[in-house]
């Protein structure tokens, strides 16, 4: 009995193509009641990606991702990653992609679509997002495997999948090593799929996952069909056969695999996009953050704060926070905090504290300094006005003490940047005050303080390790 057996996850197909325009509520009735509990809705393009993230909203068991596909990185690459960061910032998607290197078709040359890639991935560390990477390589040929390889390790803490795996097992180990999922679909069944099977033998289950790659590739017996999620589960199927499993077992480790990889959550609810500590209302804007700081809970998985579980797969949007807030003069300060670093989500950050100043409210930002770094231009004018106190977590009295609590995931200096800014938002009139935690090892709080008010003229203030900021 179907019902009986563990929930599956599609971790990848295309629900948006127009082959499901006639039936799609049927297609997502079916997957739900076959046992398929939740699907990674893949974007191939930045427009795709906006249809992605509406038919996913306010649909349960549905993520949306955004990227660009190897055979759809237009000419004017620039442009394209442009508008691929500002939808990114916007928020709410549990993917970088699908990107990667596609030499068969090759669409785009091969340059452009390495320059492509190389800022996927780059995208999905500074957001904490794994990158979905699509290969397709020349009859013959492992360039495309190679260079995918290359490029991955370029990138170290990336985390991601390699979806639809047509190579061979040496592939697979060098991208397992980096940190990469390997995910089958249905070739895995395909009479001539027998190098694809050698591949999924290879790879332990625990690094497996398994999809439909719907409307394409639909497994046998299926084959030749509109593929749809539901189907993933003949995949899974071949899988355990492979393994010398049971489908129960291939079902219970891959989905624990995916709901890991995209930090799904197993029972549909998400956390609060506020939460309350003494009379202050926190907005969690997102759980991402560009810093791997020791001392902070989330990089050890755990997503609490004074007992707020605030662990939820999607970021929430403008309308979800304001209702949460609903009436700003009933707190003290609106804290844009969240559990990650705001200024990852810039224009909903803005747009929130516009909010809360048109109806008489306060407002305070905790940040990293990074809003530069990670959104490339200077951040600080754009929130005269809108923010009343700026909080940044200093941390440290040098460089080098600082990367050791808190490396970046990707920049090796998170310290100068940080300095720069805090310089940037005082000069442009904004309220700044340092914070950093007493108890680290080679932290001195003394010589912070002086950095502080001293070299950079701005306030102190001295934090415990479990106090909130
Ligand atoms: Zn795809």
């Amino acid at each position: 009995m179907v019902t009986e057996l563990p929930p599956l996850v599609d971790s990848h197909c295309h629900l948006t193509w127009d082959s499901f325009d006639e039936d799609r509520d049927d297609v997502l009735a079916r997957m739900r009641a076959e046992g398929v509990a939740q699907a990674i809705v893949v974007a191939t393009s930045v427009e795709n990606a906006a249809q992605c993230a509406a038919l996913c909203e306010g649909r349960e068991g549905l993520y949306p991702t955004v990227g660009i596909h190897p055979n759809d990185v237009p000419e004017d690459v620039e442009a394209a990653l442009q508008a691929l960061d500002e939808a990114l910032y916007g928020g709410g998607f549990v993917a970088v992609g699908e990107t990667g290197l596609d030499y068969y078709r090759d669409n785009t040359v091969a340059e452009v679509q390495q320059r492509s890639f190389r800022h996927h991935c780059l995208r999905a560390l500074e957001n904490d997002l794994p990158v979905i990477v699509h290969i397709r390589d020349r009859e013959g040929s492992w360039q495309a495997f190679d260079d995918v390889g290359d490029i991955i390790e370029e990138h170290p803490g990336l985390r991601g999948v390699i979806h639809c795996y047509t190579g061979d097992p040496a592939h697979a180990t060098r991208y397992r090593a980096a940190g990469f999922y390997i995910s089958f679909a249905g070739i895995l069944t395909f009479p001539k799929g027998e190098n694809v099977r050698e591949a999924a033998r290879s790879v332990p289950i625990e690094e497996t996952l398994v999809e439909t790659d719907a409307p394409f590739l639909a497994p046998v017996p299926k084959r030749g069909k509109r593929n749809e999620p539901t189907f993933v589960a003949h995949t899974a199927r071949a899988l355990a056969e492979l393994k010398g499993l049971s489908e129960a077992d291939v079902r219970r480790i891959t989905t624990r695999n995916a709901r890991r990889l995209f930090r799904l959550p197993a029972e549909e609810t998400a956390g609060p996009p506020t939460y309350r500590i003494r009379n202050s209302l926190y907005v969690n804007l997102t759980n991402a953050c560009d810093a791997r700081c020791t001392f902070c809970p989330r990089t050890h998985d755990d997503f609490e704060v004074k007992g707020h579980d605030l662990r939820r797969a999607k970021d929430p949007r403008f309308e979800e926070i304001v209702a949460a807030i609903e009436d700003p003069t009933a707190y003290d300060e609106i804290v844009f905090c969240g559990f990650g670093e705001p200024t990852l989500r810039m224009e909903t950050l803005k747009q929130v504290a516009a909010w809360v100043h048109e109806r008489g409210g306060r407002t305070r930002l905790n940040t990293n300094g990074h809003a530069d770094l990670i959104n490339r231009r200077p951040t600080a004018p754009e929130l005269v006005g809108l923010i009343d106190v700026v909080s940044v977590s200093l941390n440290a009295q040098d460089r080098e003490t600082f990367e050791r609590h808190c490396p970046s995931a990707f920049s090796p200096d998170g310290f100068t940047p940080m300095l720069a800014w805090i310089r940037a938002a005082h000069a442009a009139g904004l309220v700044v005050v340092c914070t950093a935690v007493g108890g680290l090892e080679g932290v001195d709080m003394a010589a912070c303080q002086r950095l502080a008010e001293d070299e950079l003229g701005v306030g102190w203030r001295a934090r415990t390790l479990s106090e909130v900021g």
